[in-house]
C-alpha cells in the first residue's frame, strides 16, 4: 500500500502496556473468554457473537487509553489504514445522503475489556458493537504472515477493513438479521445467518479496497495479497488446519472460495448495495 496521502485517523485508542484493568462484578468472566476462544478456533473473529453477549453479562469498561495517532511506526500504520476506511465510507454514505460515524479502534496486548466483554489476543481482531470499538492486538499480524501465510500491509489493512465492514452493519442494521437468527434458535440458522454477515463484512472490506484504489493508495500486488489472505481464513481452511476435516453446516464465516468472491465483489463495484449477502440466492 502506499499510504503517504493519507491522513492518520485520530480515533485510535492506545491501550498498549496498561492491562486490561480490575476485573469487577463478578459476572463469570473467565466463561466468557473460555466462550469465545472456543468461538475462534473456528472462525477470526467473535464479532458477531459480541452482540449478543453483550447483552446477556453487561461488562463495566476499563479506564480508556489515550486517544489520538500513535506514532510507532506500527501505529502509524493501523491510523493511517483506519483513517482510509473513514473518507471511503464518509464517500459512500454521503452518495446514499446519509453521514457516517466513524469507529474507534482500540490498540492493546494480552487481553482487554470491551462493552461486549473480555477479549483476548487469541481471538483475533474484534468488533464490539455495544462500544463501537474494533479490538487489535497486533501481534495476530504475526500469526497472519505465519499461521496463516498471508503476509504484506495490504492484508493486514483488509483485517482492519473487515472489522470497519462489522462497524457499518451496524449502522446500517445488518446485525439485526443475526439476533433475528438467534431468537428463532436453531443453531443451523444463527450459522448461516452468521456467514451472511461474515461475508458481507467481507464485501464491505472490498469496497473499501475499491475506494482505496480510486485514491492511489494500492500498489501492484496488493489485490492477490488480500485475495491470498481471505482464502487463507475461510472456514473451510481453518477447519482442515485445525480439525483434520470440514463441516460446512457449523460454518459461521463463510468456505475460503465464498469469502475471495465477496470481497472481489466489493472491490471491483464500490457500491455498498451490491454486498446484499441476505438476498443473495447463492452465496
Ligand atoms: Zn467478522
Amino acid at each position: 500500500m502506499d499510504l503517504r496521502n493519507q491522513q492518520a485517523s485520530g480515533n485510535v485508542e492506545d491501550r498498549r502496556g496498561m492491562g486490561a484493568g480490575a476485573i469487577g462484578g463478578g459476572l463469570g468472566i473467565g466463561g466468557i473468554v473460555l466462550a469465545l476462544i472456543g468461538y475462534f478456533v473456528f472462525g477470526i473473529d467473535p464479532g458477531t457473537i459480541m452482540s449478543v453477549q453483550q447483552q446477556v453479562s453487561p461488562q463495566q469498561e476499563s479506564r480508556p487509553g489515550p486517544t489520538g495517532t500513535p506514532t510507532d511506526e506500527m501505529g502509524q500504520f493501523v491510523s493511517k489504514v483506519l483513517g482510509s476506511t473513514e473518507a471511503a465510507w464518509t464517500r459512500v454514505f454521503e452518495e446514499s445522503n446519509a453521514r457516517y460515524r466513524p469507529p474507534t479502534l482500540v490498540l492493546y496486548d494480552g487481553q482487554v475489556r470491551s462493552a461486549c466483554g473480555m477479549g483476548q489476543s487469541a481471538m483475533g481482531p474484534f468488533y464490539c458493537p455495544g462500544d463501537e470499538k474494533l479490538y487489535i492486538d497486533l501481534s495476530f499480524y504475526r500469526d497472519l504472515q505465519t499461521r496463516f501465510r498471508a503476509p504484506g500491509d495490504f492484508a493486514q489493512a483488509y483485517v482492519i477493513a473487515h472489522e470497519v465492514g462489522h462497524h457499518v452493519q451496524k449502522l446500517t442494521g445488518s446485525f439485526r438479521r443475526l439476533e433475528d437468527a438467534r431468537a428463532r434458535g436453531s443453531q443451523r440458522e444463527v450459522n448461516a445467518a452468521s456467514v451472511r454477515i461474515e461475508l458481507q463484512a467481507d464485501c464491505y472490506a472490498g469496497v473499501w479496497g475499491h475506494h482505496a484504489g480510486v485514491m492511489d493508495q494500492l500498489d501492484p500486488g496488493d489485490v492477490p495479497e488480500a485475495l491470498a489472505a481471505a482464502s487463507a481464513i475461510g472456514d473451510d481452511r481453518i477447519q482442515k488446519q485445525t480439525q483434520g476435516r470440514v463441516a460446512p453446516e457449523s460454518f459461521t464465516h463463510g468456505s475460503s472460495e465464498q469469502r475471495v468472491r465477496w470481497f472481489r465483489r466489493g472491490l471491483e463495484s464500490g457500491r455498498a448495495r451490491d454486498c446484499d449477502t441476505f438476498s443473495a440466492a447463492a452465496l
